[in-house]
């Protein structure tokens, strides 16, 4: 029997990712631009994809839309559309068969998703405000002057402990700024922040119960300030895969297979 090649694509609020598995199991190209829905991303992370794995367009048996910005994917790119939290639990569960636990912080919203069996069985979302997400660690790596990616080892380096008491966005920003004027430790402010991230993801996760298991996947499981204070809150460690971004294509790549047949 030949290859069966199939593509997931995950349009994000702020990156364009994207999967070419074969036979299901093998993970054969993968791409992310970052740019996301409304801009040319999705379409240079499937020409990116395609170049990574060698093939064409025309190789991919199926290909599965996902993410905030899927739809536009619909006239003539993608065969199907399917929401990001199945797609989600699926790329989760093919990565850690022991998950049940998945935390999602990506740029402009966070899911929390309980997980049996790689079937979604529950889950919380908020995507009413920036509280909580990526996009308030990028506000608040601006409003320090620190890069994103420096935001996390930075924190790391924390020796005081500072609370950031308002979880709004607009409002932590002022409270940033005040610390600064105080003079506080740059890296403190960081850690301030990243604890109040943990604190809003925490109180979603509980919402769905807090079964060990945990997996944490979106952009933000790449800040490893994040990720430590989450572990130490949850007494457990979290699961992270080596690009933890992908995960949401990686489910969709999966589903693309079930549905050729
Ligand atoms: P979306 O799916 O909404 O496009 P992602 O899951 O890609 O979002 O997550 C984007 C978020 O990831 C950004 O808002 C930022 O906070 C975080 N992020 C991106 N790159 C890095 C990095 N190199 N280090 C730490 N955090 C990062």
């Amino acid at each position: 029997m030949s290859e069966i090649f199939t593509l997931g694509i995950d349009v994000g609020s702020t990156a364009s990712k994207c999967i070419i598995l074969k036979d299901g199991k093998e993970i054969v190209g993968k791409s992310l631009i970052d740019v996301g829905a409304g801009t040319s991303g999705p379409n240079r992370a499937i020409e990116a994809v395609l170049e990574d794995a060698g093939l064409k367009k025309e190789d991919m048996a199926f290909t599965l839309a996902t993410g905030y910005g899927r739809t536009s994917l619909m006239d003539g790119i993608a065969d199907k559309q399917m929401s990001e939290l199945s797609c989600h639990a699926k790329g989760a569960y093919f990565l850690f068969p022991k998950v049940h636990t998945v935390i999602d912080i990506g740029g402009q919203d966070v899911k929390v998703l309980r997980v049996e069996d790689g079937v979604m069985t529950n889950f919380q979302m908020n995507d009413k405000c920036a509280a909580g997400t990526g996009r308030f660690l990028e506000m608040m790596a601006r409003t320090l002057e620190v890069d994103i990616a420096e935001l996390g080892p930075l924190s790391l380096k924390s020796t005081e402990n500072i609370e950031i008491s308002s979880m709004c966005s607009v409002f932590a920003e002022s409270e940033v700024i005040s610390l600064i004027a105080q003079n506080k430790e740059t890296s403190d402010i960081a850690h301030g922040i990243h604890m109040a991230i943990a604190a809003k993801a925490i109180s979603l996760m509980r919402r769905v119960g807090l079964e060990p298991g945990y997996m944490m996947t979106g952009g933000v499981a790449q800040n490893p300030g994040v990720v430590k204070v989450l572990e130490e809150q949850l007494k457990a460690p979290l699961f992270i895969s080596e690009e933890p971004e992908i995960v949401g294509a990686l489910g969709a790549a999966l589903y693309g297979l079930e549905g050729i047949f």
